[in-house]
């Protein structure tokens, strides 16, 4: 993009702080630690809250209002001076601080429980101050518990401060030091409106846009975010605010997504496929409608010169894997090569297997790469992929390695992608000429996450899960009764089922857990499960001894795995019935969701056991505490209650969102996560809807945006950069 002054890089001296009044060297340092370096900086500095400062009455008025009927506002101000202080002592032994304070028409007491040291060194008898909050009547006087406290000064000055809504600043302890307190804050923002604004609040929104959404201008914007004169004009000025944090954030993935499209070299695919229509004939199962249109999506994709850049989404056992081999299977009747990329060496495995057992006898051939392949099996397998002789390859990120040459890839799928992170996504891309990609999460997200992770990509979703599947019951289970699950899973295992025992990494030190994963082996196979077959899978099994296991469960040598967490994606054995969860309270919910996955996918009956301690059962009961201290048991509470609510994805993933937020529902902070200060990536959804469309169709008509007309957009993205951080995407 051409570049032009950039109103953000301002050091110049006009522009430094410590040369504005009030500033100086001391508080410019202070307010550097805090990342304001710069007038604009401080244009922008967010107001943590505001304070209704809008009613100011003398304290008899608010006296005889609170003993009328129409009561008060819910804040109130007064302005009065200090009588005295005083510091009781309760019959507990804990100190309160006491402000005696009067005006012309009565007196009132203010009431601190916390904060007293500090409180009683900072007032004295004497200073005038300025009190809001929720007035009572106690004991016929009137009082205040924890107002706002404020200082106020005879002069001029006044009016920013009281009569009006007032803005609270973040006040870090650095700031405190400085003497930078709200009040100081307000007065030197206020002070820059009549100097700087024009020259340091470039407009950042194009006319049109500010048009279509009667958006204010930037400079009252701002001005309103910090002295709003209503609610109503505040709510406004905070929603351009949001507009243009998620225009940003779209138009960098409408970028993007212009970018990725890249062209391609002429290539046909075949109208016919024999393979994928063979494939569909033998499979034992017809396609839901689902499958079947996301199918289409994708070979709609497959044919058009542009690459594909498709996500699928379906919530786990809806079938991803039967809709991404027809694809690669029309790609291979092309005459090009597929390769398909899972997450671990296990999920590879069992992917290969699957798939070469559906292609048995079509002629189309498959092959698997792996971290720990010998040396002539590498070199075996790069000739017959170098030639083109072999049509599929699968494997873990093996496969995009160094050395790795296909003939001509034609489709890279991508399964449970949210495991590789944005980085090798991209990384993919570069791979010799745009293969189409696809990438597979059985990790539904909300609609906004999606439009923020994935705005790049476009989205098919299965809505479906295949019609012969019951849901599974799931149950929550407390330690003390934890005999009776066994019970429970002999009597399957009894009637030729087979069940999973997961338990949750016991230490983050291998050596600790490898001993543990021994010690709960031990237990089931020679007391729990005596008589039956056990085994054990865990993480520091290499990948051909836990193959081993998981070849074994599938074929039914195996009546009960023992595992941690390695089997959490994608495995995929249909006789299994039983998924018995243990310190199930240490799981997050979408692990819990993707473990359940990995039963019901047969057509008899499953469960899911969640088994926690009996101290929850009393919370399990009560709901949910509204006690900080008790928050992540009371989230660990409703993780379980949700698992026994619900069993869509889609729902799981909201009430997952809500308890942790999104950057930890995607598992990362590079998940590239966008850090915005004013919208909500969760409560936001109809701006951001908007803003994607807006964002799509600028970028369509004006990829770099060149024009004159979207001039202001030249000049958000640069100086929306800062909060907003992109890790590599943009
Ligand atoms: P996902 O990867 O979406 O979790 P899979 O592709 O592993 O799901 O499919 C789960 C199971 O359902 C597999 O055993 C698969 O063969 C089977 N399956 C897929 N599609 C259908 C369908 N339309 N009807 C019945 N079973 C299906
Ligand atoms: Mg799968």
């Amino acid at each position: 993009m051409p570049t032009m002054h950039d109103p953000t890089s301002g050091t110049d001296r006009e522009t430094a702080l410590q040369f504005l009044k009030g500033i100086g060297p001391k508080r410019a340092a202070a307010l550097a630690e805090e990342g304001i370096t710069t007038i604009r900086d401080l244009f922008l500095l967010t107001p943590r809250r505001y304070l209704d400062r809008r009613t100011v009455l003398p304290l008899n008025r608010i006296r005889l209002e609170l003993l009328g009927e129409e009561g008060l506002p819910d804040q109130v101000t007064a302005v009065v001076s200090i009588v005295r202080m005083t510091m009781p002592v309760s019959q507990k032994g804990r100190k309160r601080l006491v402000i005696r304070v009067r005006d012309r028409s009565a007196e009132a007491d203010l009431v601190f429980f916390r904060g007293v040291q500090y409180f009683s060194r900072t007032w004295k008898p004497g200073d005038t101050i300025a009190i809001s909050g929720v007035p009572e009547l106690f004991g016929g006087g009137l009082q205040w518990t924890h107002p706002e406290v404020e200082p106020v000064s005879d002069d001029d000055s006044e009016q920013i401060h009281t009569g009006r809504i007032v803005p609270i600043y973040p006040q870090t302890a650095g700031l405190k030091k400085v003497g930078l307190s709200s009040r100081v804050l307000r007065r030197t923002i206020e002070n820059l409106f009549t100097e700087h604004s024009e020259s340091e609040l470039v407009e950042t929104l194009p006319t049109k846009l500010r048009a279509r959404y009667g958006f204010t201008g930037v400079v009252e914007t701002v001005r309103t975010l910090h002295f709003p004169d209503s609610e109503s004009a505040l709510a406004e000025a905070v929603e351009r605010m949001k507009y243009e944090e998620l225009l940003a954030l779209q138009l960098r993935l409408a970028r993007r997504r212009v970018d990725l499209r890249g062209v391609r070299q002429k290539r046909m695919l075949v109208d016919e496929s024999p393979s994928a229509r063979a494939l569909v004939d033998r499979l034992p199962f017809d396609l839901t409608g689902a499958q079947r249109r996301v199918l289409d999506e994708i070979l709609a994709d497959m044919r058009s010169p542009y690459p594909m850049n498709r996500l699928l989404q379906g919530d786990v056992g809806s079938g991803k894997t039967v809709v991404a081999l027809l694809a690669m299977l029309v790609a291979v009747d092309s005459r090009l090569q597929a390769a398909l990329m899972a997450p671990t060496e296990i999920l590879a495995e069992q992917h290969f297997r699957t798939i070469g057992r559906l292609l048995e006898g079509t002629g189309v051939t498959c092959d698997l790469l792996v971290g720990g392949l010998k040396a002539a099996a590498r070199r075996d397998l790069s000739e017959r992929l170098e030639s083109g002789e072999l049509d599929i390859l699968v494997g873990t990120h093996a496969l995009f390695q160094k050395g790795v040459e296909f003939k001509e890839l034609g489709l890279v799928v991508i399964d449970e992608q949210h495991r590789f992170g944005v980085k090798q996504r991209a990384e993919l891309m570069k791979k010799g000429e745009i293969p189409d990609t696809l990438i597979m999460s059985a990790t539904p997200i909300p609609r906004t996450l999606t439009m923020t992770l994935y705005g790049d990509l476009d989205v098919s979703v299965i809505d479906e899960l295949p019609s012969n599947r019951k849901p599974i019951v799931t149950a929550v289970r407390f330690e003390s009764e934890i005999d009776r699950v066994w019970d429970f899973v002999r009597r399957e295992v009894a009637s030729g089922r087979q069940a999973y025992v997961v338990y949750p990494l016991v230490d983050e030190s291998e050596a600790l857990d490898l001993k543990a994963a021994e010690e709960r082996f031990e237990l089931h196979s020679e007391e729990t499960f005596r008589g039956s077959s056990v085994g054990l899978l865990h993480g520091q099994m290499l990948w051909y001894e836990k193959e081993d296991v998981m070849t074994s469960f599938l074929n039914r040598e195996i009546d009960v795995l023992v595992s941690t967490t390695v089997i959490e994606v994608g495995i995929d054995v249909p006789n299994a019935t039983v998924m018995v969860i243990e310190n199930a309270e240490r799981f997050g919910l979408s692990q819990l969701h993707q473990l359940r996955g990995r039963v019901g996918r047969g057509s008899d009956q499953s469960y899911c056991i969640l088994i926690t301690q009996d101290h929850y059962r009393y919370q399990l009961r009560k709901g949910q505490s509204q006690n900080d201290q008790r928050r992540e048991r009371a989230a660990s509470i409703r993780r379980l209650e949700a698992m026994v609510e619900t069993s869509d994805g889609f729902r799981i993933s909201e009430i997952d969102l809500q308890l942790r937020g999104p950057g930890d529902t995607v598992g990362t902070r590079q998940s590239g996560l966008p850090d915005l200060r004013y919208a909500n990536i969760i409560a936001d959804v109809e701006i951001m809807t908007r803003a994607r469309s807006d964002a799509m169709r600028i970028i369509d008509a004006d990829p770099d945006l060149k024009g004159e007309d979207v001039v202001e957009l030249r000049t958000l993205l640069r100086s929306n950069r800062r909060s907003v951080s992109f890790g590599d995407v943009g």
